[in-house]
């Protein structure tokens, strides 16, 4: 049928080998695992079978790309050439939706606000995505759950949040992400609409997602909040401001993630705590709620100012009790399944903690749903599921991997560097210069076209700021990350220095990309308390049951971003030296594509020449 309709479909079996196991598991109300190598074509192999199953179904996945794909794309296509009627729609947090109750508290002055006045006044959806430019006011207008009081909000039946979720009870199937289908589980279920299949799709990511859901920020912006608040409340809390901006400032710590919290810390909340009186402060809204109650404020005078401002008081007192609970929490620090800790943002301290173990959320979740498919490029190392299984506490499913249509060994080069020092602690400034010349090599070879993938930020500024190459080159942070993409795409030759956010999701087919470089393996960074807490509780088992699985899993996800079609050819070269020398090499070479492996640069220069592989020693 898709043949048909598109000239330019190709037929993969292997797409065609993951729509039949994902439509099994559907019929007979199973559990599924699969694994799909790049360019199977993976979403369409699940929309067919759920659009086929006539059932209601839950799509969550964990970047808004792929949201956006599945909903602006493959859903309105496939509804073309599928006979049968369905309905789809995407469900957003409310802070994509303008709030009605917040814009009407909000002026300001200038062309931003005068531009969004229009927008607010004519749109049907309050989508922020139907925005030409976002204003740098809109965390001030859009809905907020902590402000919002659902269905006791005087604008609730107007909402545009509240509108598009009702109508999300009527469609067939529902798009989401994996914070709102983990926060599905916080809400007893009652936030998603219905629960009869679920394909979570980028499934990889779904324990760190639990991993946040389930643990807390406290900072500056949530205190403020509450003090902004009680001002428009009448409540005297000027004298509040000062203490709270000191002591999240955090004079005198290094600005770095620390863990445990210092016990300093802990005595300078607790003495915030009393400063800030939490329990008097809600004896003196609900004072100042009964004075509006009897309508004798003198500045509110209407009866819609005394809702408006009753409506006030009650978020209020929630947010108050809430915030109370969590400074308890990081006073007492008492749930031993969290880790607690310090971090940074933007110059202030950020009290957080996080869930170490997803096992009990996760089973929750996958009980609440007849059918369960979980599915990514990336599931396992070796070919084995078993990291993804005993991380998730997940039994029962059936496992299918399903191989990529691309022929690596056609297709790509992998260069190993053996030369470089090995990128250890300790040896690390060694190792940015030594790996600096090697990145530089490779640019000139390739002419451009190349995406470097950095571990850490401290390596790639280092890099950015010595690199020498004659191409034009720019590094995450310069731009936002869309641009950034945007402008790698449309700049001939260009080179893109990156961290994290690049290593999975970006899809750049031809030969715009055709160099990707992993300058070190993408190991977890001692220092980050969740990575650190979880290798404590593995004891000896920490390096073979997290570190190196969950490493190879990374470094398989960014060496999916060089060929992204049967057309594209390429490189990948890793320049860490342990994939020669360590014990644990062979079990990383086995888990990546089979492929001809180099070690000198001369080879990639011959590769990138002769547009095709140039026939030197072949490690397979
Ligand atoms: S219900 Fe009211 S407060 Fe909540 S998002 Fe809608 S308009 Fe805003």
């Amino acid at each position: 049928m898709l043949k048909e309709k598109f000239a330019d479909y190709e037929h993969r079996p292997q797409q065609l080998e993951m729509a039949e196991e994902v439509y099994s598991c559907l019929k007979n109300k199973g559990k599924l695992l699969v694994e799909a190598g790049t360019g199977v074509g993976k979403s369409f192999s699940y929309l067919v079978p759920v659009i086929l199953s006539r059932e209601k179904t839950i799509i969550s996945t964990a970047s808004i790309a792929l949201q956006d794909q599945l909903v602006h794309k493959d859903l309105i296509t496939l509804k073309a050439i599928i006979p049968h009627n369905f309905t789809f729609a995407i469900l957003k947090g409310k802070n994509n939706y303008l709030c009605l109750k917040r814009e009407k508290e909000f002026v300001e002055l200038g062309d931003a606000y005068t531009r969004f006045r229009e927008w607010a006044s004519a749109t049907n959806t309050g989508d922020k995505d139907e925005l030409p430019f976002i204003p740098d006011f809109w965390f001030r207008v859009c809905g907020d759950s902590v402000d919002c009081s659902g269905k006791e909000c005087p604008f609730y039946d107007d909402c545009f949040y509240y509108r598009h979720y009702r109508y999300l009870y009527e469609v067939d199937i529902l798009v989401t992400n994996h914070h709102i289908l983990v926060y599905d589980i916080l809400s007893e279920f009652n936030l998603l609409p219905f629960h009869n299949q679920l394909i979570i799709d980028e499934a990889h990511q779904i324990e760190n997602v639990i991993s946040d859901v389930f643990g807390t920020i406290l900072n500056r912006s949530r205190l403020f909040w509450l003090l902004y608040r009680l001002k428009g409340l009448k409540i005297a809390v000027e004298h509040l401001f000062e203490p709270i901006e000191s002591f999240f400032k955090g004079k005198g710590l290094q600005t770095q993630t620390t863990f445990p919290i210092p016990e300093n810390i802990i005595t300078g909340l607790r003495e915030l705590k009393g400063l800030l009186s939490l329990d008097k402060i809600i004896n003196r809204i609900n004072t100042s709620k009964t004075v509006i109650a009897g309508e004798t404020e003198p500045d509110t005078g209407s009866p819609d100012a005394a809702n408006d401002m009753r409506d006030k008081a009650e978020t209020t007192i929630n947010y108050v009790k809430s915030l109370s609970r969590d400074i308890e929490d990081f006073v007492e620090q008492g749930d031993n399944e969290r880790v607690y800790y310090i971090d940074w943002n933007k110059g202030y301290m950020e009290l957080k903690s996080n869930l170490v173990e997803s096992h009990i959320p996760f089973e929750k979740l996958i009980q609440n749903y007849e059918s369960v498919v979980m599915t990514s490029a990336t599931l396992t190392t070796c070919r084995d599921f078993s990291y993804l299984k005993d991380r998730l506490g997940i039994e029962g499913f059936k496992e299918r991997l399903i191989g990529t249509p691309f022929d690596y060994k056609k297709q790509a080069l992998l260069y190993i560097d053996k030369g470089l020092p090995p990128p250890d602690k300790g040896n690390s400034e060694l190792f940015q210069r030594e790996s600096l010349k090697s990145i530089e090599g490779l640019i000139n070879a390739s002419k451009g076209r190349a995406l470097v993938l950095f571990t850490s930020y401290n390596h790639l500024n280092f890099t950015a700021r010595n690199i020498n190459i004659d191409y034009p080159f720019k590094s995450q942070g310069d731009m936002p990350p869309a641009r950034l993409i945007e402008w790698f795409k449309e700049t001939a030759n260009s080179v893109l220095l990156a961290t994290t956010t690049f290593w999975q999701g970006i899809d750049i087919k031809g030969e715009k990309l055709s160099l990707v470089v992993i300058v070190k393996m993408p190991f977890g960074s001692p220092g980050d308390p969740v990575y650190d807490e979880r290798c404590r509780r593995l004891r000896d088992r920490w390096f073979r049951d997290l570190a190196l699985p969950s490493a190879i899993l990374m470094l398989r996800q960014g060496f999916g971003r060089l060929i992204r079609g049967t057309e594209d050819r390429g490189v990948v070269a890793i320049l860490d030296s342990r994939l020669v020398t360590a014990s644990y090499s062979k079990t990383i070479i086995t888990s990546l594509p089979k492929m001809e492996i180099v070690h000198t640069i001369d080879d990639v220069k011959r590769f990138f020449e002769k547009g095709g592989l140039n026939g030197s020693n072949s490690s397979d």
